[in-house]
């Protein structure tokens, strides 16, 4: 039996990839085995750490040694230095490529860190992702034995509820509420889904965890399914998130061989069954009824509400959907307790929140903070500040669904009932932070564009008031509009609002409401000066 002494994980999202990081797995390898070491040394391909400033990162336990970002030619430097002559490759460690500080969340588990507490991230960047033996030497399975053994269903769900975990997919719902709807149905058969076709331009944050964390899904899923009386479940992801499919796909097969997926799990009558239903490219099939037309083999295209998933879902079953954040963060709440949950984040907002950071920033990645920290906190700490030391202009949240929120509302808590009562929404936890040079009329066109494009057709409000709306703003920024369009503009916003038959149409508006409420100055001078204060906008075709 081999008897493992170093474990060494090297990072594998998109950006390494690019960067190479098969390539120093590869020569990882080689020297690993040149160095007569594979017997002692584990290596493994592992997700998104979170922070993009050193890829490829390789990761070296027990010392939790971060080196990157590391090239081939590195690498045999790094197996002579640590792991053949046991000492650190001083040079090669990121804190030491002039990225010192940027990577300092990786010790967090010796509470050398500011605030970042990773709850739904708590495994990534340190276990194999492939090899569920890893996972269930951090805990896991665990609250799945537990809740199956010692728990009702109904328990179960009184839990989450105490917990005050709230749906992470932009809505913030109630998740013991709705699991809560689900169990009540009577019926013979129900399903519980998780929603990974995350499409929010700029939003990456399931794809880490499914990538990291691929059981922890599997495990929050059973865990749904017995509670609310669901014997069968699908994942749905993302149709261009291939290594997480296939992360997924080997992790289900090894909960099955292990007995947490199947018959009788863990010696109980509760029995679980799991499907990968791979999405085709359509934004549009994030919003879940229209997913669960894409499952039943139909156009994706939104369904009328009510009657909701909950009561006539799947195949007209009873049917949870959650998301893939609120699902992660389901096994440490039946583990540790809805007092320990409730000790993150604030009163009406609990636990953690994981924010992707982009834009004119210092340091862009991911992030898993307490509900209710401030943007300026974010940027101040997590993102190192703005680029070149530049104004911080606006933030626009969740993705294309988002609000713009202007330096004036920085200072807001950042958790559901603030950003409320403030008039922006949280979104899904994507921060794309903007400087002066940022110019509001582009960006919302940027974001009408995007919307206009996955419209999915269904109604006219939304089909042809996307259209309109970036032709309007097209119009703006090219000097052609009239002070007339924006009172069209707000007028089209309110109507996208009261009559798009989704979601999608429904926040499409949101970006003109904001620029023209926060910027209106900014977006009149492109009218009445034909000047783009940002620079940005071509107004050559203006008429003064
Ligand atoms: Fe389709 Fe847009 Fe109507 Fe939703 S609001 S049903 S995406 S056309």
């Amino acid at each position: 039996m081999k008897t493992i002494r170093s474990m060494v994980l090297v990072s594998s999202d998109p950006i390494s990839l690019q960067r190479g990081a098969q390539g120093v797995f590869d020569r990882l390898q080689a020297e690993i085995k040149t160095y007569g070491l594979d017997e002692e040394v584990s290596l493994a391909m592992i997700g998104d750490v979170g922070r993009h400033d050193a890829l490829p990162l390789v990761i070296v336990y027990p010392e939790a040694a971060v080196y990157g970002p590391v090239t081939v030619e590195d690498v045999h430097t790094l197996v002579e230095e640590h792991l053949y002559k046991g000492r650190i490759a001083v040079d090669l460690q990121a804190s030491n490529r002039e990225l010192s500080g940027k990577i300092a969340w990786l010790n967090t588990r010796k509470g050398t860190l500011p605030a970042e507490q990773r709850i739904v991230l708590r495994r990534a960047g340190i276990i194999d992702p492939t090899n569920i033996e890893d996972y269930i030497l951090h805990d896991g399975y665990t609250a799945l034995g537990k809740a199956l053994t010692e728990s009702t269903p109904t328990q179960v769900i009184d839990e989450i509820k105490k917990s005050g975990l709230r749906g992470r997919g932009g809505a913030g719902f109630p998740t013991g509420t709705k699991w809560g709807f689900v169990a009540k149905e009577k019926s013979a058969k129900k399903y519980v889904i998780c929603n990974a076709d995350e499409s929010e331009p700029g939003t990456f944050k399931d794809r880490l965890i499914l990538e990291g964390d691929p059981h922890s899904i599997i495990e929050a899923l059973a865990l749904a399914a017995y509670a609310v009386g669901a014997d069968e479940g699908y994942i749905y992801i993302r149709g261009e998130y291939t290594l997480a499919q296939e992360r997924f796909k080997l992790a289900i097969l090894q909960a099955k061989e292990m007995g947490f997926l199947g018959q009788n799990i863990f010696g109980t009558a509760f029995n679980f069954d799991l499907h990968i239903h791979s999405g085709a490219g359509a934004y549009i099939c994030g919003e879940e009824t229209a997913l669960l037309e894409s499952i039943e083999g139909k156009r994706g295209q939104p369904r009328t509400r009510p009657p909701f998933p909950t009561t006539h879902g799947l195949f007209g079953k009873p049917t949870l959907v959650n998301n893939v954040e609120t699902l992660a963060n389901v096994p440490p709440i039946l583990l540790n307790g809805a007092t320990w949950y409730r000790s993150f984040g604030t009163l009406s907002s609990p636990g953690t929140k994981v924010y992707t950071i982009l834009g004119n920033v210092n340091v862009t990645g991911l992030i898993e903070v307490p509900m209710g920290i401030t943007l300026r906190e974010v940027i101040a700490i997590y993102a190192k500040g703005m680029k070149g030391g530049e104004n911080f202009k606006m933030a626009q949240t969740g993705g294309s669904s988002g609000s713009i929120i202007p330096a004036s509302l920085q200072d807001t808590p950042m958790d559901f009932d603030s950003f409320g009562k403030a008039g922006v929404a949280l979104g899904s936890g994507a921060l794309l932070i903007c400087n002066e040079d940022t110019c509001v009329v582009d960006l919302a066109k940027v974001l009408l564009n995007f919307f206009r494009t996955e419209s999915c057709g269904k109604c006219f409000p939304c089909r042809i008031g996307t259209q309109r709306a970036w032709e309007m703003l097209d119009a703006i920024a090219s000097g052609r509009a009239t002070l007339k369009t924006l009172d069209q503009l707000m007028e089209l916003s309110t109507n996208l609002y009261n009559l798009s038959y989704c979601g999608l149409g429904q926040t499409a508006g949101t970006p003109l409401k904001d620029i023209l409420t926060h910027f209106r100055a900014e977006v009149e001078a492109h009218i009445r000066l034909g000047v783009c204060p940002a620079g940005v906008c071509n107004t050559k075709e203006a008429v003064h």
